[in-house]
């Protein structure tokens, strides 16, 4: 379910129209829906309202300030992947003790701002990690609060790229070797064992794999309990996936009845580390055709958005949407629908049914609102494109268009040539 339906011929996001959008903000700009982010963060959370539990929300599908802070004041948190995203979610206002730290690879430097923060949890990924956490900890005078990754070994059933908890993966720590690790944790001085965690992967349409993972961190978390290592904190991750095309993904209370049934008599706080299902259809990318041309075997529409902006399709062959804002024509055509980027592998899709258009009309690329923006970057010297949070029937830029003046901040041109 979201907020952008054609009313007449029109597209809207909500009550605006996007061409209101196009015209006022210009394009290409990613267009986000209030009312969608509200609804998919509450129907999440709701889900679990039984238990106690907190929804971290993945703040690299979407870390505009404005998105964490909605979240923050719907009572979530966030997971975070490195300092960067500490900073943003500090900055948008979510308390400490509602953010988990994940990632294979945080540095000496951000492991001593996440302390200095007091975050929730560190999700440990490797014993190194670990002596590393231990080390700095003791250094600062602080006892880091501690999960393990424990990686199952599961198969997502997902692309290779976004499949995280199988073992020829580089995430987590191997299930068969978790126990010796905690055991290892709890002779360290300066780390509180709370928690396990698990991540097995991102856009999961069903919940088996989940399930799976979860028999596999209850046996384990039985077996530290009776060893006297307690664990008050299970962190069950992201993944859940959404419909781009024509997958039908598990809806939240399914993958909640499935979670909760296998959870019977555990008593923890539950963590989830929710990105795609909750921004994902609640965002889209705004994009205008520049020119189309046909070549003896393809029909191009290029379009003033590229790979920089949605790399997605490029990367891992995404299937997104794509929708006018305008319906005029009804005749279609096949067609490749490409960015300026001198790239051949910059597309946006490829044999593509779509209705005939022209210079000047709006496309709408559809569930852009995660891994959209987060993973855009200037290449081609393309400034970023701005965010815009549309609220019923008002529009608040979120993050202004990038100048050109700002592409080569902190660049410069040493004396002996200038
Ligand atoms: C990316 C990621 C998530 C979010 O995944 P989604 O598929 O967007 O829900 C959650 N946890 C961790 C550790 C991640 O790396």
């Amino acid at each position: 379910m979201h907020h952008f339906q054609y009313k007449q011929d029109e597209l809207y996001c909500e009550n605006v129209p996007l061409r209101e959008i196009a015209d006022r903000v210009g394009t290409p700009c990613y267009v986000y829906s209030h009312a969608t982010l509200v609804h998919h963060f509450t129907v999440f959370d709701r889900s679990f309202e039984a238990v106690p539990h907190l929804t971290c929300f993945s703040a690299k599908a979407n870390s505009n300030l404005a998105v964490l802070r909605l979240f923050s004041t719907l009572g979530g948190g966030a997971d975070i992947v490195s300092g960067g995203e500490l900073f943003r979610a500090r900055k948008a206002g979510i308390p400490s003790e509602r953010i988990v730290y994940s990632g294979v690879g945080k540095s000496a430097h951000e492991i001593d701002y996440a302390l200095e923060e007091d975050i929730l949890m560190f999700n440990i990924e490797s014993t190194q990690e670990l002596e590393a956490i231990n080390e700095r900890a003791g250094r600062l005078g602080r006892r880091a609060r501690i999960a393990l990754r424990v990686n199952p070994d599961v198969d997502p059933n997902t692309h290779p790229y976004i499949s995280t908890g199988m073992q020829k993966n580089k995430f987590g720590i191997a299930v068969d070797s978790a126990f010796k690790a905690y055991e290892y944790a709890r002779s360290l001085g300066h780390v509180e064992i709370i928690g396990v965690d698990c991540h097995i992967g991102s856009q999961l349409t069903d919940v088996t794999p989940f399930v799976d993972a979860l028999k596999r961190l209850r046996l384990l978390i039985d077996r530290l309990q009776g060893a006297g290592i307690s664990i008050s904190h299970l962190d069950l991750g992201g993944g859940l996936g959404i419909t781009y095309d024509q997958e039908s993904p598990p809806l939240p209370h399914e993958y909640a009845d499935a979670v909760l049934r296998e959870l019977q008599g555990l008593s923890c706080t539950l963590i989830f580390e929710p990105g795609r299902v909750i921004v994902g259809n609640a965002g889209i990318l705004l994009s205008k055709v520049l020119y189309t041309k046909r070549s003896p075997s393809r029909n191009f529409v290029i379009m003033d958005a590229a790979m920089n902006d949605l790399v997605r399709p490029s990367l891992y062959g995404s299937y997104h949407q794509i929708q006018p804002i305008e319906k005029r024509s009804r005749e279609e055509q096949i067609v490749d629908v490409v960015g300026p980027i001198c790239e051949s592998g910059d597309f946006l899709a490829r044999d593509r049914s779509l209705p005939m258009v022209k210079p000047g009309d709006c496309l709408a690329v559809m569930s852009a609102g995660a891994y959209g923006f987060t993973m855009s970057s200037n290449y081609n010297s393309r400034p970023r494109a701005p965010e815009v949070l549309v609220r019923d029937d008002r529009i608040h830029v979120i993050r202004a268009r990038e100048t050109w003046e700002e592409l080569v901040r902190g660049e410069s041109i040493p004396d002996f040539l200038s």
